[in-house]
Formats: C-alpha cells, structure tokens, sequence
C-alpha cells in the first residue's frame, strides 16, 4: 500500500489546486526553504485527520486555507485535501469498505485498487468554519474514517507520517520511550489503551456499585428507624386510650362513692332527728311528771298545816325525798337538754357538711365533662396525628420501594455491563496468563541466580575484610587527600580564572579570525577581479603607467553582459598601460619574478577607430559591441582593438543569415567569427573576469562617485 497522489486545494502556500503523483518505493521532494515541502505533511495530517497528536504548524484551521485566497474577500473560502492511496497489495480483509477497483488487470498490469479520503474546510468571511471528511466522495465522521483507516494500520498516534525533527527526538528518546512507539508500531498500544479503558469503566462502574451499597444501607436504616417510630407510636396510641378510659371510671367511681356517702349521712340525720323528737317526748313527760308532783307537794305543804308537826316532819321527810327525786330528774333534763344540743349541732354540722359534699359532687361532675371533653379532642387530635404520621411514613415506603426498584434495576444494567466487559477481559486474561506463565520462568531463573548470589555473598565477606582493612589505609590516605584538596581547590580558582582568560582571549581570536575570513574574501574577490597570476603581479608591483585591465575600464548593461565578454574573449585580461615604455618595464619585472606573460596594450602605440557602416538594413542586429559599452573616450582605441566589428545579435538564428559578413556575438553568447567558423553551447563559470555594470537601481549618488571618479 501506498499514498499514489496527493491533491490540494488553495491550501497553505498553494494558491491553486495542485496534484502531487507519488511513487511506489520512494519519492523525494526538494526545493529551496519554505517552498512548502513541509506543507505537503500538514496537509496530509489534515485530510487524514491525524493532526490530534502529531503538530500540524497552524494555531487554527483557518490558517490553513491559502491567504491571499482568504485576502481576495470572498464570502466563502474552501480548501480541500484529497489523498489517494493505492491499494493493490493489500490482502482482501484489509481492504477498507468503498475501496474502489479502478484498474481492471491485464497480462502486464494487476489490478489496481484505489481509496480516496477527502477533508473540506469552509471558512466564512466572518471567521467561522465547518470542516468535513469523505471516503471515495461519501460524507463520513472523522471516527468511521479513523476505524477504516485502523484496517491499514494507520493510527491517529501512529508513526505512519514522520514529520521534520522526528527522527532527531526518537534518536534522543530514552529507551522506555523508544518502546511504547514499537509498541505503538505493533498495535499493542491500542490494545493497552482498550484495556486501560475498560478497566477505568470497570472502576467507576464498582464506584458506583458501592455508593449504591452505602445508600442501600442507609434507606434500610432509615426504614427500621421508622417502622421502630411506628411501634411506638401504635403502643403509645394504646396506653393512651386506656389511661381516657381508666379516668372516665375513676370520676364515676369517686361520684357513686360521694352519693353513697350522701345517702348515710341523710339516714344518719333521719335517726338524730327521730332521738331527738323522742327525747323532746321524755321532756315533756318529765316536765308533766314535776307539774304533778309540785301540785302534790304544794297540796302536801298544805297538808303538814293542817296535820301539825308529826305529820310535818313525815311530811318534811318525804319532801325531802321528793326533793332529792326532783333533784335528781333536773339532773336528768340538764343531760338530756346538753344532749339535745349536742344532737342538734351535729345535724347542723351535718347538713352543712352535706351540702359542701353536694357543692362537691356537682364540682366533680362538672369537672368530669370537662375531662371527658378534652381528653375526647385531644385523642382526636392525636389519632389525626398519627395517621397523618403513618401516611407519610408510607408516602417514604413508597418512595424508597421505587427507589429501590430503579437501584435494582440499574445495579442489573451494570452487571450486565460487567458481564460484557468481562467477556472482552477474558482474551486479555488469557494473555495475563502466559505472561504470568513466563514471570515464573524468570523468577526460576532468578532463584538460581540467587544461589549464585550466595555462593558470591561468601566471596564477599573475604573480600568485606580486606576491605576493612583497606578502610583503615583509606582513612590515612583520605587525610591526605584532604591536604591535598584544599591545594587543589587553590589551583581550581586559579586554573578558573586561567580559563576565563582563555574563554576571553578564544573568543577574541575568533573574532580576528572572522575579520581574517572576511579580509581573505575581499582579497579573493580583488584577485579574481584582477585576472592571472601574471596581471596580479603586476597590478600590485605599484609599476607606474598601469591603467588596468580591460574589463575594469568597461561598463556594460547587465543585458549585454553575455554577449560582450564573449565578443572581448581573451582580451579582456589584457592589461592597459600608458605606454610602450611600461609595457617593457612590466616585461622585464615578468621575467625578473619568473610571473608567466602577459599582454599589454600601450595607449601611445594603438591605433585609433574606423568608421563602420551603418547597421540599419541588418535585421535582428543590435548594434556594434564598441557602442554598448561605456568607457572613458581616452580608452576608445583599446575597445577598438578589443571588439573590431563584432555586431551584437539577438538570437542565433537571426545571426546566422550574415555569417562571413561581420563577426557576430549573440545575447546568448554564441560567437560567429567571419570565417564562418560558429562557437556556442553552455556556457562554465570559470571566467572569473568581468565588464562591471551600472545598474538602473544604482543610486544617484554612486552615479556621480562614479561620475566624478571618471573626470
Ligand atoms: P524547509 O526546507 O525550511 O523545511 P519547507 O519547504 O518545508 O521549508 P514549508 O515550511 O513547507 O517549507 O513552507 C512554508 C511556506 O508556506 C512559507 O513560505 C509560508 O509563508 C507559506 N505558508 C504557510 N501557510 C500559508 C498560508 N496559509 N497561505 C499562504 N502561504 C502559507
Ligand atoms: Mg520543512
């Protein structure tokens, strides 16, 4: 497999649409800096969609698209990236969907098959964007098309497109680094990426299973708190309406007993009065009885007059008897009257008393309705209350019952999650195993290392002792060395400032050596402007009468520049002096330094120009060489002598109608002596001399340097 074409779209420095064709094998695109080489990768990542990992050099999409596309102002700028992969060596599961076979095979060609992925980006004039990505011209989201791409074994982190300054970070990389790209490389990092993954899910699905759990617990809890409430509110209800009732009797009870006592106390009165109207009875009597007996004794007074004195005394006698007998029943009607009194407050007493206990029943039967009443409300009151209370307790059973429900059913949901997620462990499981399997093997391995180690370990303890013993000798040798340390810490400052002097003095040198650099250019350009050996000797000789060479006494257009050193060939680094006397001095200092030779042009001895005809009915003729270039006039002879009259031409083509007329220079220097012989073809870069020029874009004051110079 491999990328066959790669077609942009007003993308980054490509300003039109551009198709790229890349080979199988390898394919190498130069140019000079920042002709977008680099471009082509970004746009490969951009249709790719790869960007995410690898830097794509754009802050954001929009930069991508070309700017002067963005600066035209249209209300709509689009670039697009097409990249087409051929696909022909690809085994058929492979193949990603919509693989189109574009190339049916022949004897000499298989068949070729061919995807297309395409990303689009539109940006508005206001900065707004849409990006979209298509497979074969079909519309696809950037995850279809990265799981097509997975196929290929091309991976949004894979190393599929190695960018500029790649390999020097690989290179850098440490080698646990370096690992995770050969397992990027290898596919194992998708699958431990896949494993990570489903472990995190895993994770927070047993997160949530316990948050679950401890809500669980704590609807349960709140439930027995509830149903406990519930007890003992129903007890409470009980005790309640038994302790109303158990009062309500209690009134009764103590009102039955106030009646009761009512009733003794009427019969208890009844019998006073009856003892009391008996004993009024017996007053009565008693006092009849001492009527009768004082007219008895009054007759009996009476009585003893008349019947003198024995009979008085026996009167006397039984008057004194009679008397104590009065005596004694006034004792009698005392007690009885005290006694009667006595009686008489007691039923006073009585009835008092029977009335306040009467005042006090109709006290306690009030009382006992009011009871009755208020304890009716308030138990009311209550039962509302309670219902109230258990509704709502079962409002809560309710809601925690459906709570409940959903948490069942959610906790189901994720146990089939956990299944599902356990069924794609299991692989994983098997390949823990094997590499458990080989974990054992090490640590066997290991074992017998360790009895190695232990065979070691006793090699150690000598060698411990001999070590100690060398302590002892180190501990001298380190006094030593700590002598020697602070001598050494002495010559470090001063070997420091050594080298700070050293640092300096290398940098100056580097700064001679770059001015030396710079003073051997120049002295390289001078020479080169000064021709051979031969001429360089004798231009820095100081020989008096030297004027210079030929091409340092003739300025040309930059236009004709070709086509008159050509026409001057060898002459021009003929070397121009005064005159014939200089020429010979120049001669003899040649021969004196052993210099080679060179030809001089004394300016007494030439002779001077010659009329040339007129160029006019020539066509594709310029001019005559000698008229375009600039000189000063008193060098007009030694142009003369250096171009004859070699016409300067256009093109070969139209030179060659005059061969043998003229001698002839084209622009493009090919030269057509009038022998008719023609000398021509690419031209080397070994001519070092050459007419310098005036350029329009010299400034005006080198012009009237060059100007006064002249005069
Ligand atoms: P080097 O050899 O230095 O790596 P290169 O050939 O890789 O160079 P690139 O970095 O690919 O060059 O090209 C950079 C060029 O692309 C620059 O000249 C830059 O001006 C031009 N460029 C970048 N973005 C845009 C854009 N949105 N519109 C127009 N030109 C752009
Ligand atoms: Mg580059």
């Amino acid at each position: 497999m491999h990328v066959k074409r790669l077609e942009l779209s007003y993308f980054k420095s490509f300003g039109s649409t551009t198709a790229i064709p890349l080979l199988p094998g390898f394919t190498v695109v130069s140019g000079p800096n920042g002709s977008g080489k680099s471009n082509l990768l970004d746009a490969m990542l951009f249709a790719l969609g790869l960007s995410g990992s690898k830097g794509m050099r754009a802050e954001r999409l929009p930069d991508l698209v070309n700017q002067a596309q963005l600066k035209r102002g249209h209300a709509i700028v689009e670039t697009r990236v097409t990249v087409t992969f051929d696909l022909s060596d690809v085994p058929p599961e492979e193949i990603p969907e919509g693989a189109v076979r574009t190339v049916e095979s022949t004897d000499e060609q298989p068949a070729a098959l061919e995807w297309e992925v395409t990303r689009k980006l539109r940006v508005t004039k206001q900065g707004t964007y849409t990006s979209t990505y298509a497979i074969n011209g079909e519309p696809c989201t950037l995850a279809e098309l990265h799981e097509q791409m997975n196929r290929l074994r091309i991976y949004p982190e894979g190393y599929n497109v190695v960018l500029q300054g790649d390999v020097t970070s690989i290179i850098s990389m440490n080698a646990r680094q370096r690992r995770e790209i050969i397992d990027e490389l290898a596919g194992v990092a998708n699958f431990d990426r896949k494993i990570g993954q489903a472990r995190e899910k895993l994770d927070a699905v047993k997160d949530q299973e316990d948050r679950f759990h401890i809500v669980e617990q704590e609807l349960k809890e709140q439930c027995d708190r509830l149903d406990r409430d519930r007890v003992k509110a129903q007890k409470y209800q009980l005790l309640r309406a038994e302790l109303n009732d158990k009062s309500v009797w209690e009134q009764v009870l103590a009102h039955r007993q106030l009646q009761d006592r009512i009733v003794a106390l009427e019969h208890q009165i009844q019998a006073e009065a009856q003892q009391q109207e008996k004993l009024e009875a017996q007053l009565q009597t008693a006092a009849a009885e001492l009527h009768t007996l004082s007219t008895h004794l009054t007759e009996a007074n009476a009585h003893v007059k008349a019947l003198g004195e024995d009979e008085q005394l026996a009167v006397q006698a039984a008057i004194a008897a009679q008397e104590a007998e009065l005596r004694q029943l006034e004792r009698q009607q005392a007690d009885l009257k005290a006694t009667q009194q006595k009686a008489a407050e007691r039923v006073q007493a009585l009835q008092t008393q029977m009335v306040q206990q009467q005042r006090q029943t109709r006290d306690l039967t009030q009382q006992r309705q009011t009871l009755a009443d208020e304890t009716l409300r308030t138990l009311a009151q209550s039962r509302d209350q309670a219902q109230a209370d258990l509704s709502a307790i079962r409002e809560q059973s309710q809601a925690i019952a459906t709570a409940a429900d959903a948490w069942v059913q959610e906790q189901t949901q994720l146990r089939q999650q956990i299944e599902t997620l356990l069924a794609t462990l299991d692989p994983q499981r098997s390949e823990f195993a094997q590499l458990q399997e080989r974990v054992e093997q090490i640590q066997r391995q290991r074992e017998s290392q360790q009895e190695e180690t232990q065979s070691l370990n006793a090699a150690i303890a000598t060698k411990q002792q001999q070590l100690t013993e060398l302590q002892a000798d180190l501990e001298q040798q380190q006094s030593t060395i700590q002598t020697l340390a602070t001598q050494f810490a002495d010559t470090e400052t001063k070997a420091r400032t050594e080298q700070e002097t050293q640092t300096r003095l290398q940098r100056e040198q580097r700064e001679k050596q770059r001015q030396l650099d710079q003073l051997e250019a120049k002295e390289q350009a001078q020479q080169e402007a000064q021709g051979t050996f031969a001429t360089r000797l004798l231009l820095k000789s100081n020989l008096q009468g030297v004027c210079g060479l030929v091409a340092n006494l003739g300025r040309v257009e930059p236009h004709y520049q070709i086509a008159l050193e050509t026409a001057a060939g060898a002459r021009i680094g003929h070397l121009v002096v005064e005159n014939d006397e200089v020429a010979a001095a120049g001669i003899e200092l040649l021969k004196r330094e052993r210099g080679g030779r060179a030809t001089f042009l004394p300016l007494n001895k030439l002779r001077g120009t010659q009329d040339l005809p007129n160029l006019n009915t020539v066509s594709g003729a310029i001019d005559y060489a000698i008229y375009l270039i600039d000189f000063d006039p008193k060098y007009e002879a030694v142009f003369a002598y250096v171009f004859g009259n070699t016409v300067v031409f256009e093109t070969l083509q139209a030179a060659r109608r005059y061969i043998g007329r003229y001698r002839m220079v084209t622009l493009d220097g090919e030269l057509l002596e009038p022998t008719g012989a023609m000398t021509g073809g690419s031209r080397s870069n070994q001519q070092t001399l050459h007419f310098g020029h005036g350029e329009a874009g010299e400034s005006a004051e080198v012009l009237e340097l060059r100007q006064r110079l002249a005069e």
